[in-house]
């Protein structure tokens, strides 16, 4: 498929074209340069939604469940479940596909999993651009839901606009959570299998916490639900979009998406900076001698590398 269609078909939306331009992105294929030139300009419209938590809290149901408000709003929604450490797509990653098979009829809701397969910079290079792929093609929530609580996925997470982070009684506490340094990174909490005993006691345990932390311009909240009766989701739609309207209206929204862009791009250097390295030292066999006899210090070494990648 040539660039130009490939471009045209994300920008009118159309599904198949947005699930190559995916798999393009989790390839690192050679047309990811000017697909990401082609819909650039047409990003930045769709509100983006974290969710991490450990595996089996709740997450994917959640996912599903904010997507009928989302599409009772009359908006086009997006599931973006990805896994950080594995190289294939799994499909036990989308959890409770039954309640995710309940979208999958309706055009207005796209559902993927992804992996990171040839991704240099791995998933936290490669999500964001997946995900200006589903706001160009006219996704205005795009739900990005990882497997675990690894540092990629709170990296992962971090990069949404709204972070939340999902718990549930007996599946990883909150102090296991501040030590993943998880709990910084969440805009909302929830605590999910409120109809299981321990649900209220994680909830307190977790606003314990909350409060040994310094004070902020926005408080997480911490809402309970119960994800498989539908109970708790308007509570926690309405403080995510509570969490959109402050932060847009302090600018702490403008700052974070201009902080993450600036990230991005200076990974994206370092990473292609990286791979032209290592492969001109690959390929010039007297430049790496000279640095192994000691005729070139690897400073200088280094210096050269540099030099070459940016000429
Ligand atoms: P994920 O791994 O975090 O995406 O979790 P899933 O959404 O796949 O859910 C894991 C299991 O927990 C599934 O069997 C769900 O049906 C179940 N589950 C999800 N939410 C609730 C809830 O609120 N209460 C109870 N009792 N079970 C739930």
């Amino acid at each position: 498929m040539d660039v130009e269609a490939l471009i045209e078909g994300v920008l009118a939306g159309d599904r198949r074209t947005v699930a190559r331009a995916i798999s393009a992105v989790e390839d690192d294929a050679p047309e990811l340069e000017a697909l990401s030139a082609g819909i650039y300009g047409s990003t930045g419209r769709a509100a983006t939604i974290g969710l991490t938590g450990a595996p089996g809290v709740g997450k994917s149901t959640l996912a599903a469940e904010l997507v009928r408000v989302a599409r009772a709003e009359d908006r086009r929604a997006a599931v973006l479940a990805v896994d950080p450490t594995s190289p294939y797509t799994g499909g036990a990653l989308l959890g409770d596909r039954v309640r995710m098979q309940d979208h999958a009829v309706d055009p207005g809701v796209f559902i993927r999993s992804m992996a990171t397969r040839g991704h240099l910079g791995g998933m936290a290079l490669a999500a964001p651009e997946a995900v200006r792929i589903l706001d160009a093609a006219g996704y205005e929530v795009i739900l990005l839901e990882t497997v675990g609580v690894g540092q990629a996925e709170v990296d992962v997470a971090a990069a949404t606009d709204t972070a939340i982070v999902v718990l549930a009684p007996g599946m990883g506490d909150a102090v296991q959570m501040a030590k993943a340094g998880i709990l910084e990174a969440a805009d909302v909490f929830v605590v999910n299998k409120a109809d299981r005993d321990g649900a209220p006691d994680v909830a307190k345990e977790l606003k314990q916490m909350l409060h040994l932390g310094e004070a902020r311009d926005w408080n997480p909240p911490v809402v309970l639900t119960s994800a498989t009766a539908g109970e708790g989701i308007d509570e926690v739609w309405g403080e995510v979009r509570e969490h959109r309207d402050q932060a847009e209206a302090s600018g702490a929204l403008a700052a974070k998406r201009r902080a993450r862009l600036l990230r991005e791009a200076e990974s994206l250097a370092a990473e292609r900076f990286r791979a032209a390295a290592a492969r001109a030292l690959d390929d010039d066999a007297a430049l790496a001698e000279d640095l192994v006899e000691r005729r070139l210090d690897p400073y200088a070494a280094a210096h050269e590398l540099l030099r070459r990648a940016s000429s």
